[in-house]
């Protein structure tokens, strides 16, 4: 199997530092295994994408001097294949309707009774409030849908680890304790409003069409990856190997957004910096 691994990501605004990490460690480790490095546009959030910055993106990455096949897979262009994921999963009665607002769910997690809201990785944990007894039946409809955790992990013979080559923000491995995604992670939305699916589903799915065995990204995505093993389990998908890398920080040590304009690649470029600076910058 050759190593084959990608870097993902959205158009949303500039590459910063912790881009350029993330790329650069991806395509240094695919070449010293002899392997290929894909490049993939997560522009599945339309209202926030920009053809601007997905241009910007293949120009700061040609600039760092990676390079990979094309063309490049666009989420976008792969709504249908989502919606046959999505399929697979409603047939085994482990989707429901969902039409709670960010702000019903604040709500309805702060409730007295509930005790302190708890946060999960898509932010506060769904409390459960259309999750129905039994499974919907009929066809699946055209509306935000969540996976019913509990009856999800019911469906799949344990252990449900994976092979963490780096580590989790806290040193964690690979190890999942599947009965404590339902405190931790609850029902995770997996077709949003306006989305078609949202990045769990996406991200699963493309991983295993472009046959990717390494997955290289930043230890923010780490308590991401026990939704993403879940999922390919119950879609019948290859596990890829995980290798979570440390995350760039600014000197106050939060780590750096896309609002983080004066670390972008583009400005650095803009100032005279050469490639070889920004792997200096960042230790590589
Ligand atoms: N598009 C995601 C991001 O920019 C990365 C997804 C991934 O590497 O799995 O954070």
């Amino acid at each position: 199997m050759t190593f084959t691994t990608r870097f993902a990501p959205s158009p949303t605004g500039p590459l910063h530092l912790g881009h350029a990490f993330s790329a650069l460690t991806a395509f240094d480790m695919a070449q010293a295994a002899g392997g290929s490095f894909h490049l993939r546009i997560d522009d599945l959030d339309q209202s926030r994408s920009r053809p601007v910055w997905e241009a910007q993106i293949y120009d700061d990455l040609h600039w760092l001097g990676l390079d990979w096949p094309t063309p490049v897979l666009r989420q976008s262009d792969r709504l249908s294949r989502y919606r046959e994921a999505l399929q697979i999963l409603w047939n085994q009665g482990l989707l429901y309707p969902c039409s709670c607002s960010r702000a019903d769910i604040r709500a309805a997690a702060s409730a007295p009774q509930e005790g302190a809201p708890l946060h999960g990785p898509d932010g506060l944990i769904y409390p459960g409030t259309c999750r129905p007894n039994t499974p919907p039946t009929g066809p699946m409809p055209d509306t935000p849908l969540r996976l019913d955790m509990a009856r999800a992990l019911t469906r799949l013979d344990p252990p449900l680890n994976f092979i963490e080559t780096g580590q989790g923000p806290e040193g964690e491995t690979g190890t999942i304790t599947p009965q404590d995604m339902i405190k931790t992670v609850g029902d995770v939305a997996l077709a949003r409003p306006g989305m078609g699916a949202s990045y769990h589903l996406s991200v699963v799915c493309d991983d295993a069409d472009q046959g990717i065995t390494h997955v290289i990204r930043g230890q923010d995505l780490f308590t991401a990856t026990q939704i993403h093993v879940l999922l390919q389990r119950l879609l019948g998908l290859p596990t890829p190997i995980y290798h979570h890398h440390r995350l760039i920080r600014d000197d106050t040590g939060r780590r750096l957004a896309k609002r983080d304009d004066a670390r972008a690649i583009a400005s650095y470029r803009a100032m005279g910096k050469t490639p070889h600076d920004i792997r200096h910058m960042i230790g590589l």
